[in-house]
């Protein structure tokens, strides 16, 4: 009896939430960010958010052994020092250039709640990472969308945009394609606010934009822990840039974004970077032998420079594919908006994961 009363004072509390209008309308219409398939209920060859198929450094998990018997009772450093000196270190930098986020979303969001208040545009090259339109949307903001050429070259007219933030994703996903640095600095010398290089990917590519930032006071790299490092699990991700923008960066991160472990986590694999190295070499060949396999099965696949492919069948849409291969236990990437409806985004898995899905492809 008791217990019935308590439910339906739960429902009637539901009722009226949902009549009410605390719900910002601009958050009442958003959709959310849909991130990729992570099934709980069987073993799929998982070749849809673009992890990493081999492990982290055995310096991780010897470091967080440790980790593990220091005293979890404490708050982590707010600001990961330990982790920023070692960033420091390997790339070169201070650690007033470096802040420390919860993944790289967490630094995403935290770049929009510094520069983007309600009508700030904010540009990017489109199709792209489309967590970008929630969080433009979240702050109000007017998102600019400039439409990548064919060949997912940059548009000129990117710069022409007068944002207060312009993104770019180098390497592009879902393309995988990245400009050259001439053509990224050129457009940070005409871009009008700050420039945000997304550089989730750029491990698995040759040339990063890091120098820019010694150029440019308005330019901020963003890197993850959770692609060439293995490290998707701990949700780490760091940002450079000019000291005077982090320290404004720093004033709306949560409290205590990275947990103790994460931070240790993240440290070990900087230790170890030639570990890093080693899986990217493996994945980079692995990655050749699929595009020029997807090739002779028909497909447009853009040269990648990240650890997926993007591969096109020109207005034909690849959801029976997907689909298909998901009947198989093969888990890729299939996004139903219209310009990408005939393309599949394959991670690039282990080459026995490679093989079986070309045979699955090929049946
Ligand atoms: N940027 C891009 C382009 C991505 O694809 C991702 C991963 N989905 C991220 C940033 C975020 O990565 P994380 O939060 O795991 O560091």
């Amino acid at each position: 009896m008791k217990q019935q009363a308590s439910v339906s004072k739960i429902r009637r509390i539901r009722l009226n939430f949902s009549r009410s209008h605390v719900i910002r309308p601009t958050i009442r219409q958003m959709h959310g960010y849909v991130p990729g398939e992570q099934p709980q209920d069987k073993r799929y060859i998982k070749l849809n958010s673009n992890e990493n198929p081999y492990p982290p450094s055995p310096r991780v998990a010897a470091a967080l052994q440790q980790a593990l018997s220091a005293d979890l009772r404490l708050y982590p450093d707010p600001v990961a020092n330990l982790l920023r000196d070692k960033a420091a270190e390997v790339y070169g930098l201070t650690r007033d250039h470096i802040l420390v986020g919860n993944g790289s979303d967490d630094l995403l969001t935290m770049l929009m709640r510094t520069c983007v208040g309600p009508g700030d545009r904010v540009a990017y090259p489109v199709p792209t990472y489309s967590l970008y339109d929630e969080l433009v949307t979240m702050q109000d903001g007017e998102i600019v969308r400039v439409p990548f050429p064919e060949d997912f070259s940059l548009p000129p007219q990117l710069a022409d945009v007068e944002a207060k933030l312009t993104m770019l994703c180098h390497p592009n996903a879902p393309s995988g394609t990245l400009p050259t640095l001439a053509q990224v600095e050129d457009l940070a010398q005409r871009v009008h606010g700050m420039l945000v290089i997304d550089e989730a990917y750029i491990d698995f590519a040759d040339e990063s934009a890091l120098p820019l930032i010694h150029k440019f006071p308005h330019v901020v790299i963003l890197r993850t822990f959770s692609k060439a490092f293995s490290l998707a699990g701990m949700r780490v991700g760091l940002a450079f840039g000019h000291p005077e923008f982090m320290r404004q960066l720093l004033k709306v991160k949560d409290s205590y974004n990275v947990n103790r472990l994460s931070i240790v986590a993240a440290t070990a694999a900087l230790e170890d970077y030639a570990w890093m190295q080693q899986n990217v070499a493996k994945i980079r060949a692995t990655r050749t032998r699929l595009t020029l396999a997807l090739r002779e099965l028909g497909y447009t696949v853009y040269d990648s420079h990240t650890n997926f492919v993007l591969a096109r069948k020109k207005d034909s849409s690849q959801e029976p594919i997907y689909r298909g291969l998901k009947d198989h236990g093969i888990l890729i990437r299939y996004f139903s908006v219209p310009e990408l409806s005939d393309c599949l985004r394959i991670t690039i898995g282990t080459d026995d994961e490679i093989n079986t899905l070309l045979e699955a492809m090929r049946k």
